[in-house]
């Protein structure tokens, strides 16, 4: 059997992006050290193999290597040519040192947050990097010998126009990464960004214009080696993110760290998202769960569908069954024909016999639509 998923959470950061409804705080050496000593504990505990790792945040690379190492160290007897193992950086704190020690404490790949090849849109979502650090950031990482890298890239900022976004989609195909996942711009509750829009200070761009922008992504980056599998995700030939496609897939997953989510047995907690509460629970060896949901075997089913509709290939009826218990389309006998009928989902068939279904192309642009429905 594959083995489990394991995410682990950095909630510090150099400083709050204004779009930004991730748990993240300033980074404080005290908390720091107390945190890593109690993920170190934690990682200690696990039980199941692992097969894949991901330590995101916040920005795990905001750490100091000294951390850093203690925190790698303690994850080695997981590590192996077979684990996919990505650590998160952003470019202002990613330097040789933090690079040398990735690659030398078994780290395969690298996702940094670039989200822009230019000064002004950096400027404008907060970020505290340069495009020259941008490109920096994945030089580096190159020589030092990391092959498997992935880059994050925001559009449909404010004034943004299609010209822009292009160039900087053009920059990113041409750069030497394997894997680059495009998101809009979301205003997200409890942020600086829906603050200054609902005071007329920002005026998002219009549904349209974003629109666009996702399609030429869409048509362009195909075109470049970098297949799109998933609603956000495009992957250079065999670069797929293996992690995500667990959470796709709904496999379960663990989580360690301050608002980590963990997915056992059909049980979903979420870690309280306070790092001084997490701490404070750890030392007591209390539950650092916030809230826990038992889900039953329907919801469970309707996750899996609702999830798994954001990949390219969809749902396949066989293995929605063999995984669910649940026939799909008597699951979802009243959402499939109205999805069907807004032309969001299509049937997919293999030797002229309908084997599943998928997103077209309206759906990609939907998507969030389409999973609430299933749900
Ligand atoms: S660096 Fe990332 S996690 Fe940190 S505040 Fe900015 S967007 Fe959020």
């Amino acid at each position: 059997m594959q083995g489990r998923s394991l995410y682990i959470h950095i909630p510090f950061c150099r400083s709050k992006c204004p779009y930004c409804g991730f748990y993240s705080i300033s980074y404080n050496e005290d908390p720091a050290r107390a945190y890593v000593d109690i993920l170190l504990g934690q990682i200690e505990r696990i039980k199941e193999d692992i097969s894949t790792i991901y330590i995101g945040g916040g920005t795990p690379s905001a750490l100091p290597a000294y951390l850093l190492v203690k925190l790698l160290r303690g994850l080695k007897r997981f590590t192996g040519d077979d684990v996919e193992f990505t650590v998160e950086a952003n470019p202002e704190s990613l330097d040789r040192e933090k690079l040398r020690l990735f690659c030398d404490e078994g780290v395969n790949r690298l996702s940094i947050g670039i989200q822009s090849f230019t000064d002004e849109k950096l400027q404008k979502l907060g970020r505290i990097h340069s495009a020259a650090e941008a490109i920096n950031a994945i030089e580096i990482s190159r020589k030092a010998g990391f092959e498997n890298i992935s880059i994050d890239l925001i559009f449909g900022v404010w004034g943004e126009a299609a010209s822009d976004w292009r160039a900087e989609l053009k920059k990113a195909a041409r750069s030497p990464v394997k894997h680059i996942s495009c998101y809009s711009l979301t205003y997200e509750e409890n942020t600086a960004l829906l603050a200054a829009k609902e005071a007329g200070n920002v005026l998002p761009l219009d549904g349209e214009a974003v629109a666009e922008m996702y399609e030429y992504a869409l048509d362009y980056l195909p075109g470049q080696g970098f297949e799109h599998y998933e609603v956000s995700n495009f992957a250079g030939k065999d670069h797929r993110c293996r992690h995500n496609l667990n959470y796709w897939d709904n496999d379960p997953y663990i989580g360690l760290g301050a608002s980590a989510v963990s997915y056992l047995n059909g049980i979903r907690t979420t870690n309280v998202p306070d790092i001084g509460e997490y701490i404070k629970r750890a030392r007591a060896q209390k539950d650092p769960a916030g809230s826990s949901e038992k889900l039953s075997d329907m919801d469970r089913a309707k996750e899996t569908a609702a999830v798994k509709i954001r990949t390219k290939e969809g749902i396949d009826f066989g293995w929605f069954g063999e995984k669910t218990g649940f026939d799909l389309c008597g699951l979802e006998e009243e959402a499939l024909p109205a999805l069907i009928e807004k032309g969001l989902i299509g049937y997919k068939t293999e030797d002229k016999n309908t084997i599943g279904i998928r997103l077209t192309r309206k759906g990609f642009l939907f998507c969030d639509a389409v999973s609430s429905g299933l749900l």
